[in-house]
C-alpha cells in the first residue's frame, strides 16, 4: 500500500499525541551510514559487526583498540541534522509529539532541537561511555581525550573495567526502563510513524503492532519495504528529507 502525503498530513493535523519511531534511514542524508544498506558499515567491511558483538568485544583487546579509533572518528561528531530531524522539531512546535523513539546513537535529533526529554533512545547513545564490568558511565568525550593522548583501550576509571560506548550490542538486551517508556508511548498516541527503519529488529519493530492494537493509525515512511507495510494505514516511500517536512507543513 502506498500512501498520500496529505492523508497523512490529515491525520497528523487531527491528532493531539503523534508518536514517531526512527532508524538510520533518518541520518543517513546527514552522512551517517547505516548498517545493512548498499553503502552500509557491516556491508563494507563485514568484521566491523564483531565490534557489536560483546563477547568478541571482551575477549580481543585489538578489535577494542579499532572500535576506540572507530569511535573518535565517528560521522556523528561533525554531522549536521536534516530536514528530516527538523520535521519532528515542527512536530514538537505544534504540540503534538507525543515521544521521539529513536534507534539511532548519533544524537542528531538533540542537535535538531527535539527536546531531550522526549527523545528515547533504544539503542542508547555514543555520546556516552559504559563500563561493561560496573556501569559506570562517563561522556564520551572523556574517554575518547583519553584516545587521542595515547591510551588505545581505556579502562573504566572507576574500577579498570572495560569500556565501550554507552549503546546497545549483539547479546545485550534494551534497558528495560527505557523500553517500558517507549512501550507507553507508542500505545498513548493517535498517529504512530515509523520513519526510516526497515522494522527488522524487535523489540523497536514491535512497537508498531503496540501503537495499532491501541487504536494508532500507523504511518511508515521508508525507502524500502518492511515486514510492517501490508498492515500500515499509509506507506510514504519518497526521500525523508522531502517527505516528513511535507508532512508536518502548516501544522
Ligand atoms: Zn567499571
Amino acid at each position: 500500500m502506498v500512501g498520500d502525503v496529505d492523508t497523512v498530513r490529515g491525520w497528523v493535523q487531527d491528532a493531539s499525541r503523534v508518536t514517531v519511531l526512527t532508524g538510520a534511514g533518518v541520518s543517513t542524508p546527514s552522512g551517517i551510514p547505516d548498517f545493512r544498506g548498499p553503502n552500509g558499515l557491516w556491508t563494507k567491511d563485514p568484521s566491523a559487526a564483531a565490534m557489536f558483538d560483546i563477547d568478541r568485544y571482551r575477549a580481543d583487546p585489538d578489535l577494542r583498540r579499532r572500535a576506540w579509533l572507530n569511535r573518535r572518528d565517528h560521522p556523528a561528531w561533525t554531522a549536521a541534522p536534516n530536514p528530516a530531524h527538523e520535521a519532528f522539531v515542527a512536530l514538537e512546535t505544534s504540540g503534538r509529539l507525543r515521544a521521539l523513539l529513536t534507534q539511532n546513537i548519533d544524537g542528531l535529533h538533540q542537535a535538531a532541537g527535539s527536546s531531550p526529554e522526549l527523545v528515547v533512545e533504544l539503542h542508547g547513545t555514543l555520546f556516552e561511555a559504559a563500563c561493561l564490568d560496573c556501569g559506570d558511565r562517563v561522556p564520551m568525550r572523556h574517554m575518547l581525550d583519553r584516545v587521542e593522548a595515547g591510551e588505545d583501550d581505556p579502562a573504566c576509571s572507576a574500577c579498570g573495567g572495560i569500556s565501550r560506548s554507552a549503546t546497545i550490542a549483539f547479546g545485550q538486551a534494551l534497558d528495560r526502563a527505557v523500553l517500558d517508556t517507549a512501550i507507553e508511548a507508542a500505545a498513548d498516541c493517535e498517529v504512530f510513524v515509523a520513519a526510516g527503519t526497515s522494522l527488522q529488529v524487535n523489540p523497536a519493530a514491535g512497537l508498531c503492532r503496540v501503537a495499532q492494537q491501541a487504536g494508532a493509525r500507523l504511518v511508515i515512511a521508508n525507502g524500502s519495504m518492511t515486514p510492517y507495510d501490508t498492515v500500515a494505514d499509509a506507506v510514504l516511500r519518497d526521500d525523508l528529507t522531502e517527505v516528513l517536512p511535507a508532512v508536518v507543513r502548516g501544522l
